[in-house]
């Protein structure tokens, strides 16, 4: 077991975790799985939620530090956010040309439509989706920006609100550079040895990661009873994961044409990161095992990740975008055929990227976003709460598999920014440092 490369501890944890739940299902024993086995999923996302927030703080401030000259931070965050939204514009394309070929909506029987309605219409999965895109709509067309300005950074921290962290960590970065060095080094010194703490941190951590992912499969697999209506949603779920695996060979392209790096050792470097966010559905869970892999396996400067991992974790979700393109109209074909227009279609692309960005980088915030997308073009309102229940059923493992896209596109965004600042080392992590990793 020693031996063994941790992606690969993770996989036979994530297996195992599966049989068990199948194995719990058959015999009635999911209460034993909630009050016995799911709670070691739960403190393995709370260790990565709490070091997540010192860790943006410390590796950011730390890295503009670094950066001796403010232009370079304008430059890192133009070329970062062009990339990111180039990549989304990629992922919503590929999203609606599938759905458009291959129909997975038409022609679905109505009594499949009644079931699903009867099962799921009312169900609280669903209307609290709907509650929680209505509450994002109230606010004003500015509310994202003035969201980003935090008034009190304790309280940022609390909520774990990534973008004020960001811009407060930025804000102080920006201050040490102004300040010069004298003055500014022993801060500098702290967030430099906090962000090596947290690290260690991360290592630790994850030498749990192949128990935790156990519990979060098992967990995962006992919500699933109604097989029937998931073998129904098939299509529509293979056009999502098809999309999904078209956009990771995009971004492996990307990394042998543009990072010259071949893609099989990037998948083998970041795949802690994906199975992680396979087990948990969450990017910002997933964030400080991101960081991590991407500085200390694929090479790239801290002043980059620091900057382009935890942007990334909240507005970049390829992955999310891809998946409300083919939702919403998926969604249209079985019930609401009438709105499938060209233009609809391009208002969805400008939508998706908007919400991709909007979204959370929580389980299920993909959903909730995609109400939004569908009231953009007029979608009836009554006819929602039966387009949400149509997709429902299948809508955990599609967000299992998008977050892996949301996780791998930062990744990639962030050795194509490294390599284009000429900031992409190339022996990251010494040998003697892998105690526990043998890869
Ligand atoms: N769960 C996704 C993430 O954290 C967001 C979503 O699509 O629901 O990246």
């Amino acid at each position: 077991m020693k031996k063994l490369a941790l992606h690969w501890k993770i996989i036979i944890g994530m297996v195992l975790g599966i049989i068990f739940g199948f194995i719990m299902n058959s015999v009635s024993g999911q209460q034993f799985v909630t009050d016995w086995i799911a709670p070691f999923g739960t403190i393995f996302i709370n260790l990565l939620k709490l070091i997540a927030v010192p860790l943006i703080l410390a590796s950011l401030i730390k890295g503009i530090s670094d950066l001796k000259d403010i232009s370079k931070i304008r430059d890192m965050g133009l070329r970062t956010i062009a990339i990111y939204v180039g990549t989304t514009l990629v992922a919503i394309i590929i999203g609606l040309s599938i759905v458009n070929l291959v129909k997975p909506g038409t022609g679905m029987p109505q009594d499949t439509i009644e079931k699903i309605k009867i099962k799921y219409e009312n169900d609280a999965g669903v209307t609290d989706k709907l509650a929680k895109a209505s509450a994002q709509q109230d606010a004003g067309p500015l509310q994202a920006l003035v969201d980003i300005f935090p008034s009190n950074i304790f309280q940022a921290m609390g909520e774990a609100k990534m973008l004020q962290i960001i811009f407060f960590a930025l804000f102080v970065g920006i201050c040490l550079l102004l300040i010069g060095e004298k003055k500014a080094k022993p801060m500098i010194d702290i967030f430099d040895s906090l962000n090596e703490v947290v690290m260690k941190m991360v290592d630790l951590i994850m030498l749990f990661a192949p128990y935790a992912v156990f519990a979060l499969m098992a967990n995962v697999i006992i919500a699933f009873d109604d097989t029937e209506i998931l073998l129904k949603l098939l299509q529509y779920a293979l056009c999502v994961v098809g999309g999904l695996l078209l956009m990771i060979g995009f971004y492996l392209i990307l990394i042998k044409v543009f990072v010259k790096k071949s893609p099989m050792w990037f998948l083998n470097k970041i795949s802690p990161a994906q199975l992680l966010a396979f087990s948990t559905s969450s990017s910002a869970a997933t964030l400080p095992v991101t960081m991590e892999r991407v500085e200390e396996h694929l090479g790239v400067d801290k002043e980059v990740s620091g900057f382009v991992l935890p942007v990334g974790a909240t507005v970049n979700m390829d992955g999310t975008s891809l998946y409300q393109g083919i939702a919403a109209v998926f969604i249209m074909q079985v019930i609401w055929p009438d709105g499938l227009t060209f233009t609809n279609q391009l208002i969805i692309v400008l939508t998706a990227l908007l919400a991709s960005i909007g979204s959370a980088a929580v389980p299920s915030a993909g959903m909730v976003m995609l109400v939004i997308v569908l009231e953009s073009i007029g979608f009836p309102a009554e006819l929602l709460p039966i387009g949400l229940a149509l997709i429902f059923a299948v809508d955990r493992p599609l967000d299992m598999c998008r977050t892996v896209v949301n996780v791998t596109g930062d990744a990639t965004v962030s050795m194509m920014v490294a390599k284009s600042l000429n900031k992409l080392h190339d022996d990251p992590r010494p040998k003697e440092w892998d105690d526990h990793y043998e890869e």
